[in-house]
């Protein structure tokens, strides 16, 4: 019996993860199928109920039904709770098992892919929405020596702040404008690049070597990349964030973590 899994969102038909779990698959020996599955926009939970009858062992969850997953789960990891979002669901003799993978996804990017380490670094947090919260936990579990997430809403990330200020790393909340001094790592979990705008820090939070990470990926560097580039720091995107949560998912639920590398190379040749 091959088992099957998908990835549900609305729209769908852009998702890369069809074609990066198949390929995990073959590395490790796997028998699986992964497909697309578009849920209508008020149709999530039904969505959910019908794949579980019809025997799908797990599926990703993508926009716009990542808080709307947490709702529909019979029991929740913790780094799902802590990040108030689903993206891994896992069938399993009658649960709904929730987790987020997104958070390690980064961590893993950032500790693997770029060979930085977090632990005892300055981090800056830039956006504090779905992104930002869900990868809160994985980064302070990293062990930082301080985080500052800026946010155009500041009142947002003071409520960010707070939710994870109680893990015993030192935690603020800012604007753009008035963050001060250097970071070792600076992540833009804003949706602003989506519009080519930038988020407006001052240019001397990248010193040389910083590095700086922007979730969104795409075939040109965004804005934030070249801006971080021209001060002086290593620049990433997010599509080794999109490979490393994918294969965190395959080791979810197939109990292996795949190589990503093959992945990476594949999507950016
Ligand atoms: P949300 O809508 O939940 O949050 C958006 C955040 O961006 C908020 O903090 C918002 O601020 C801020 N923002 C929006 N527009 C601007 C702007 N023009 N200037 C400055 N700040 C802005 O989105 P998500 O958190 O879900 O996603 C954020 C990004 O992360 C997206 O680009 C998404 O594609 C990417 N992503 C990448 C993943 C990957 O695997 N690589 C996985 C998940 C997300 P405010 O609070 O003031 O509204």
């Amino acid at each position: 019996m091959t088992d099957k899994y998908c990835v549900i969102g609305n729209p769908i038909a852009h998702s890369k993860s069809p074609d990066i779990h198949p390929v995990y698959a073959r590395q490790t020996g796997q028998d699986l199928v992964y497909e697309r599955c578009l849920a209508p926009l008020d149709g999530f939970a039904a969505t959910v109920q019908r794949l579980v009858a019809e025997g799908y062992r797990g599926a990703n969850v993508t926009l716009p039904f990542k808080i709307e997953a947490a709702g529909v789960c019979t029991r929740l990891e913790e780094r799902a709770r802590a990040a108030g979002a689903v993206n891994t669901l896992s069938f399993d003799r009658g649960e709904i098992v929730g987790d987020n993978t997104d958070g390690p996804g980064l961590v893993a990017d950032i500790t693997r892919n770029a060979g930085r380490e977090i632990r005892g670094k300055r981090v800056l947090l830039l956006g504090a929405g779905g992104a930002a919260r869900g990868a809160l936990l994985p980064i302070i579990q990293q062990e930082p020596c301080e985080i500052v997430i800026a946010n155009r809403t500041v009142a947002t990330a003071d409520a960010l702040a707070r939710d994870f200020g109680r893990h015993g790393v030192p935690i603020r909340a800012s604007g753009f404008a008035e963050v001060d001094g250097g970071f070792d790592i600076v992540i833009n979990a804003t949706s602003g690049s989506l519009a080519g705008e930038l988020p407006p820090v001052p240019a001397a939070v990248f010193g040389p070597g910083s590095l700086a990470l922007d979730m969104m990926y795409g075939s040109q560097p965004t804005v934030f990349m070249e801006f971080a580039a021209r001060h002086g720091a290593v620049v990433r995107d997010g599509l080794g964030m999109l490979v490393e949560q994918a294969a965190e998912a395959f080791a979810i639920w197939r109990g292996e973590r795949p190589d990503t590398a093959e992945v990476f190379g594949m999507l950016r040749p």
